[in-house]
């Protein structure tokens, strides 16, 4: 599975946001945050399905770029599965003919908006997912994604802070390979990070207590200003593999 944490084009706008997205294996994006401006116009038409994990702006911030940008490109519009819940709020919230038009009450071929519930097992291609619910101040899923033909799942967690279902999912999963999970703040931010649903350095050594065998970790969605607090702090966790991810870069997972 080849996996690509979005941001990194244009580089000036990667360096200050992190508009929080991933690219699997060119095709389906995870959130779309980025996902309008972090890739060049044809590889966005190259992406066929978003799951969306929650409806923070900085997890939906260039989907009305995104699909403007297929306008016109696209045979089939690309689908979108996100809960009922999420659906609702995307449309009242930004498809709404006041942040954006409702183009897919307009156009066939805009966006398919496809409602799922957590847990249930959803085929896309060569993929299968299901979403889990973690610990956020809205409604947000963290999601296994399975590569049916190699056998290896990649766990997502999105957004969260401390949360007991993401590793019984974890522990769960025989052919878990990979775990992507928040770090957004340094540990002087516990107490931001606990009430507004993140994780510190020192928060996830804890939770990785629950994890019941070693399994490669890759760190996304941390507040650029502390990179290198982070970085130092994440350092002094050293009973697991843990990865900093650089947006952009490809991930494989086999
Ligand atoms: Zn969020
Ligand atoms: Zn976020």
């Amino acid at each position: 599975m080849q996996i690509k944490p979005l941001g990194t084009f244009p580089e000036e706008i990667s360096r200050r946001f992190n508009l929080s997205s991933y690219l699997v294996n060119g095709e389906i994006a995870i959130d779309a945050g980025s996902l309008g401006i972090g890739l060049s116009a044809e590889d966005q038409n190259r992406v066929h399905s978003i799951i969306l994990t929650h409806t923070h702006i900085d997890h939906i911030a260039t989907l009305p770029l995104f699909l403007e940008n297929g306008m016109g490109q696209r045979e089939t519009a690309p689908s979108l599965y996100a809960t009922p819940h999420n659906i609702a709020m995307l449309r009242k919230h930004l498809f709404n003919n006041v942040l954006w038009p409702d183009m897919t009450r307009i156009s066939q071929n805009y966006l398919n908006m496809v409602e799922i519930d957590p847990y249930e097992e959803i085929n896309v291609g060569e993929f299968s997912f299901h979403l889990f619910p973690v610990n956020h101040p809205i409604p947000t899923y963290g999601l296994i994604l399975r590569e049916r033909r190699r056998n290896v799942d990649v766990l997502f967690s999105s957004d969260t802070s401390i949360c007991d279902v993401i590793w019984i999912e974890a522990n769960k999963s025989r052919r878990l390979k990979a775990i992507f999970i928040e770090t957004s703040f340094p540990n002087a931010y516990n107490e931001l990070a606990l009430s507004s649903g993140h994780l510190t350095p020192s928060l996830l050594a804890n939770e990785l207590t629950k994890l019941q065998r070693k399994i490669p970790i890759y760190l996304t969605h941390y507040k650029r200003q502390f990179i290198d607090e982070i970085e130092r702090e994440v350092r002094q966790i050293t009973d697991h593999e843990i990865t900093i991810c650089r947006l952009g870069e490809t991930i494989t997972i086999d």
